[in-house]
């Protein structure tokens, strides 16, 4: 058991990605405090956690603040921040709207910033902890097409990560990012079924996901999961800082 005896708070843990950690968390002993905005989701995910799971699951919106701090005092005394909720949008950086760039950002970038502010001083009270955010590979790492503006919010998720990780080392903090390649999840099956209307159906979206791939296949989100366990856990003590690459050898060609 990997995290007997620890804490975790999870956004976006409705669906994809967070869904796989929370399930993965729970697993390996964490007690675990599940948010998203999906009711359904939540309640769903509750009835697929190990027996004996120790699982809080409610409504908790990244994008309010009020929210957050509401969610973080009732998670309690956590050990584990894992900062999943994001959004991808599809286009080149003529194809973005000042809407769409308020919205990417303050999802995927500023939803950070309520939930650490929030739960890093009790953190750092209780000696400290270790935080996970989602990143991508299409970031600073691989100039991905019609990624221009979900790019500039992970590479921004970079940034913060490393911030976090100097400001708060010596109270016991670790900061890493996580930054995956392509990831089966429900947000990617409505981004190929959005893009098989451009490209001649989902079939051939999906083949250009998969062409993407140096390995010719996409990720699964356990696998991401498994990523995000290690950096919860103790077994990467001495790792913080760092935006750690899981993305099947795309970013590496
Ligand atoms: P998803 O997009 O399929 O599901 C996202 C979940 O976030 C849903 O349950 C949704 O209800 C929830 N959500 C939406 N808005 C929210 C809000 N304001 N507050 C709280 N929850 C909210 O999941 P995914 O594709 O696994 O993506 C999860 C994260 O991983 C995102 O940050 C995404 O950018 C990142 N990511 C995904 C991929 C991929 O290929 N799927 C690749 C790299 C990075």
């Amino acid at each position: 058991m990997r995290l007997a005896g620890k804490r975790a708070l999870l956004t976006a843990s409705g669906a994809g990605i967070g869904r796989a950690t929370a399930l993965a968390f729970a697993r390996e002993g964490a007690a675990v405090v599940c948010t998203d905005i999906d009711a359904g989701a939540l309640a769903s995910l509750k009835e697929e956690m190990p027996a004996g799971a120790e699982v809080d699951a409610f409504v908790l919106d990244a994008r309010d603040l009020a929210s957050v701090k509401v969610g973080v005092e009732r998670a309690g005394d956590i050990d584990i921040l894992f900062n999943c909720a994001g959004w991808v949008h599809h286009g080149t950086i003529l194809e973005t709207t000042e809407e769409e760039w308020d919205f990417s950002f303050d999802l995927n970038v500023k939803s950070m910033w309520r939930t650490l502010t929030c739960a890093l001083p009790g953190m750092i009270a209780r000696g400290g902890g270790s935080v996970v955010n989602m990143s991508s590979a299409a970031s600073s790492l691989v100039g991905a097409p019609n990624r221009a503006l979900y790019g500039a919010t992970k590479a921004a998720v970079i940034g913060l990560t490393k911030a976090v990780a100097t400001d708060h080392v010596a109270q016991g903090i670790r900061c890493n990012c996580i930054c995956p390649g392509t990831v089966e999840s429900p947000s990617l099956e409505n981004r190929i079924t959005a893009q098989g209307e451009a490209v001649g159906g989902y079939d051939a979206a999906r083949a250009a996901f998969v062409a993407r791939q140096p390995m010719g296949r996409i990720a699964t989100a356990d696998e991401i999961a498994n990523l995000a366990l290690y950096l919860a856990s103790d077994e990467s003590a001495f790792t913080t800082g760092h935006a750690h690459v899981i993305d099947g050898g795309w970013s590496n060609v």
